[in-house]
């Protein structure tokens, strides 16, 4: 059996949603016009113009040159706010009992996300699971066994 379960923070999709959580906490998140958002940052004044489809900063456009179009932390931050916010509530979540309430909780919230956010968020929600069931049986396994009395060879003592 394979047994990874240490940490999910190392690619950089979460990256992205925790950039992008730092964002909408630091009130950089302003809408613009139907469907359209400004982002500020400090590298750029005027902040980066973000839609469903496109963002102008340099993550974006340079994935989007190598065929990759999973949204930028703006685009999470903006649009996808509600899936960047549950996502980081489900990697909190200690239980599985505590994950299906997360999920439940946000279930209505996401009815209107772009399918983008909430394909990514429903593989978090699998990847979470998956790690929780395996630290819960995990628990089982190494739950201390009955102690014997004690023997020593064949003989019992
Ligand atoms: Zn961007």
């Amino acid at each position: 059996m394979n047994i990874s379960y240490t940490s999910t923070t190392a690619n950089s999709k979460t990256d992205r949603i925790e950039k992008a959580i730092a964002l909408i906490e630091q009130g950089k998140v302003y809408s613009q016009a139907e469907g359209i958002f400004r982002v500020l940052t400090e590298r750029f004044a005027g902040g980066y113009t973000v839609t469903l489809t496109g963002c102008d900063c340099a993550d974006f456009e340079q994935r989007q040159g190598a065929g990759d179009n999973a949204p930028c932390k703006h685009q999470w931050a903006a649009i996808g706010a509600t899936a960047a916010r549950l996502i980081a509530d489900l990697r909190k979540a200690a239980t599985l009992a505590a994950l299906e309430a997360i999920g439940k909780q946000y279930a209505e919230a996401m009815t209107n996300l772009p399918e983008v956010f909430k394909g990514i968020a429903r593989s978090e929600y699998r990847k979470r699971k998956d790690a929780l069931a395996n630290d819960e049986a995990l628990q089982i396994l190494i739950k201390p066994q009955p102690k014997s009395n004690g023997t020593y060879g064949a003989i019992e003592i």
